[in-house]
């Protein structure tokens, strides 16, 4: 008998057709934006086509499926759609776990996703951006995945700012309420009026970098590539250094003297809310002053912090695991401890001093070790004065000196 026979058996899925409008997800298509153009496709209002699949009980549209989608879901969609598990997964934010985000929270809140506070059905939040220029020219106008990212604030396409709201009644986007993506869920006009506000050259091309950065897997930071997760995890720092704490306002005057942007406060209600909760202005202004400041990594970056007064302590705060390469710009240029040389390395110098000026005395090992002094006068040469130095000795050590 063969082995398989004895192992447990799956319990066989009850047979239920496919859907009969099958289309393949857009490029970086969000998971909520193929479900309502599945649902249109079928002639169905995007509800009741999640009722009818899922049940009304469910109430999936109360949930952030963008965010996290449950595996038996994912499976559901797949066989509707006839199309791989991995597929409808990738639809979703969860999916940027390892390129923008170490580790993912599929039900609270997550670093650079922008929240979409759901109650009762009615969205307050303006977590969904859009690009009204995208939207006109889709033969299918859809949302993409990365308008839900708090640093994409403009689209790299279009070189125009995104937009959070409708430009007429200021709701916020709700997909699932409308019968066509372009227009309001609440005023029924379209999203896509009104003139675009343009971006800087200089910030489409970071922001350009960054979006890449999560495609590859990696970004260029200075003179390194840097795996993307932990570049985000800096610039996030930076922004946030910008934004909240006692400093910021030193740090924003001193970037803004220096290389530009506008330093004015941001408009948040509390504190020490994060930058996700910004409106789409803001968090632009936000950004291209992250940008300015990252520029030229890290010069830019440790010159505007000394300025403000900041040094390593206070720009690692609230960092729960500092990446090697924001900590090791901080040790070399931000430290306000002074260095203490070792015992070896005091030897070391003083063993060069003998072989390259004759003698290693307290001066010099001071000027090249700093404040070891133990060590200094343990390793330094000792010499007795003598009463009256040699005419030989006495050209000598001027001939070091001038050397020296
Ligand atoms: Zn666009
Ligand atoms: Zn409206």
């Amino acid at each position: 008998m063969p082995v398989e026979m004895l192992l447990p058996r799956r319990r066989p899925t009850p047979l239920v057709p496919p859907w009969p409008y099958r289309p393949r997800p857009l490029p970086d298509e969000l998971l909520s934006s193929y479900l309502c153009r599945l649902a249109l496709g079928m002639d169905l209002k995007p509800i009741s086509f999640l009722n009818t699949v899922f049940g009304s009980a469910k109430n999936l549209l109360a949930q952030d499926l963008d965010n996290y989608v449950p595996p038996r879901i994912v499976q559901r969609i797949a066989h509707g759609v006839q199309r791989d598990p991995g597929v409808i997964v990738g639809c979703t934010l969860q999916d940027l776990t390892g390129t923008l985000f170490t580790r993912h929270n599929p039900r609270g809140r997550n670093p650079w996703l922008l929240p979409t506070t759901v109650d009762n059905n009615v969205r307050r939040r303006t977590g969904l951006q859009f690009c009204p220029a995208c939207l006109t020219s889709d033969p299918a106008p859809y949302f993409r995945r990365h308008w839900r990212l708090a640093f994409v604030t403009s689209c790299t396409r279009h070189g125009t700012l995104l937009r959070d709201r409708c430009p007429h009644c200021q709701a916020p986007v709700h997909q699932h309420e409308t019968v066509l993506p372009t227009h309001c869920s609440k005023c029924e006009r379209t999203l896509c009026e009104a003139s675009p506000t343009l971006a800087r050259h200089d910030h489409l091309e970071w922001q350009g970098a960054l979006e890449a950065g999560i495609e590859r897997g990696w970004i260029t930071l200075g003179d390194d590539h840097v795996r993307s997760h932990i570049v985000f995890a800096i610039v996030r720092q930076v922004a946030a250094l910008l934004i909240n704490g006692r400093l910021a306002p030193a740090l924003r005057e001193a970037t803004a003297r220096d290389w530009g942007g506008d330093p004015r406060p941001y408009e948040k209600p509390t504190a020490r809310q994060p930058f996700e909760y910004l409106e789409v202005g803001e968090r632009h202004r936000l950004f291209d002053m992250v940008e300015r400041l990252m520029r030229g990594w890290p010069y830019r970056f440790v010159h505007s912090c000394l300025e403000a007064g900041m040094h390593r302590s206070h720009a690692i705060k609230d960092m729960p695991n500092p990446p090697f390469a924001f900590e090791a710009v901080l040790r070399t240029y931000m430290d306000a401890t002074p260095y203490y040389a070792t015992e070896p390395e005091v030897a070391a110098a003083a063993n060069w001093l003998r072989r390259t000026k004759g003698k290693a005395t307290y001066r010099d090992l001071r000027s090249i070790c700093g404040e070891s002094r133990a060590a200094i006068y343990r390793n330094m040469d000792y010499e007795r004065r003598q009463a009256v130095p040699s005419r030989w000795r006495v050209e000598a050590m001027a001939e070091l000196e001038t050397q020296g």
